[in-house]
């Protein structure tokens, strides 16, 4: 009798221990920022500007650090980060979105939060300051998931969301060459997300972006569909994705992702680079993702010449900060 006690006691210990273990995991909270994936076309040599990428992704990391540091919720820190980087030119979200073949632009975003599943996302927005802000008030604010142009602007409009009169808004004097010229075939990737497990252990995922260039009016690429460009759920991970948004439609990225996590037990570093090195890449399918697992565990994986990408964590034993960002193979810092 003393033994089956001695052995229930174990039982006990051991499952609470793994328990805890993974509630309140080595890393207290995690951050995971990607500014899109693409050719880069030697943009490493070119000291000054990947110097700015470099810095634009340290910054994105600190404003989703100062909301987890204050106690705030992951999707707090997502929203922050995206904001962020919808503001900075650098990158093919808001302002320094790409264009439509017709010289306009038509932004995306969606957000998911992992504790509930619940989600939002839009898609062909023309006149709102921050398309993620528009995707979390879908959220958080009406019964649906994803709401598309005037319907969706008009939603805006009524949350009193920042708007913008003009289209150009969005425009940059690099991207304002397109629209007058439309002919360079210079491929701009630089959609932007972000992944969070945050201190509670919940997961989130964003993404903004301003779609594939020339694409078409109307179309619509993975950034805004819940699970194929974004998905969390805190039962496995949080993943954004960034790349030629039709294969990652056709492969449900986000999801597979987490599915293939969560239902063969893959290790999510395993998981990502299956998908994108296997799957995608033997359809040409150009792109990569980052994802954030519920232990805090990260992936980067990328099949294209380059991706913007960054990562911050806090150490729950000794509090330090550990970072890194990176635009091809190596990661600095
Ligand atoms: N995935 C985005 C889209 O297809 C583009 C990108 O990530 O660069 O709209």
């Amino acid at each position: 009798m003393k033994r089956i006690q001695l052995i229930v006691l174990g039982w006990i210990c051991l499952s609470l221990a793994t328990f805890t273990g993974q509630a309140q995991g080595k890393r207290e909270y995690v951050i995971v920022v990607h500014g899109g994936a693409g050719a880069m076309g030697g943009l490493e040599q070119n000291a000054e500007l990947s110097a700015q990428y470099y810095a634009a992704l340290d910054s994105a990391l600190d404003q989703g650090a100062a909301v987890l540091d204050r106690g705030g919720k992951g999707e707090e820190a997502v929203l922050a980060v995206l904001r962020y980087c919808e503001s900075n030119p650098l990158f093919n979200a808001g302002v320094g979105a790409t264009c439509t073949a017709e010289g306009t632009f038509e932004l995306d975003a969606s957000i998911m939060r992992g504790q509930d599943l619940s989600a939002g996302a839009v898609a062909g927005l023309q006149h709102v300051k921050h398309p993620i802000d528009a995707a979390y008030r879908v959220m958080t604010q009406s019964e649906h998931v994803m709401m598309a142009g005037e319907g969706a602007e008009r939603f805006a409009r009524e949350q009193g969301l920042e708007m913008v009169d003009d289209n150009l808004y969005f425009a940059t004097p690099k991207t304002m060459k397109w629209v007058e010229q439309l002919k360079q075939e210079s491929k701009k990737n630089g959609t932007v997300g972000c992944v969070v497990l945050d201190k509670e252990g919940n997961l989130t995922a964003g993404t903004s972006t301003g779609g594939m260039f020339k694409k078409k009016w109307g179309r619509i690429g993975d950034s805004p569909v819940i699970g194929a460009g974004t998905y969390a759920d805190n039962a496995s991970c949080a993943v954004s994705c960034t790349g030629h948004g039709e294969y990652f439609i056709r492969h449900a990225v986000a999801y597979n992702l987490c599915a293939r996590y969560k239902y063969l037990n893959e290790p999510v570093e395993k998981a990502a680079d299956y998908i994108i090195h296997q799957e995608l890449n033997s359809e040409a399918g150009n792109g990569g993702l980052i994802a954030v697992d519920k232990s805090g565990n990260i992936a980067m994986p990328f099949n294209s010449g380059g991706m913007f990408r960054g990562y911050l964590y806090k150490e729950r034993s000794t509090g330090a900060v550990r970072r890194q960002v990176g635009i091809g193979k190596s990661l600095r810092h």
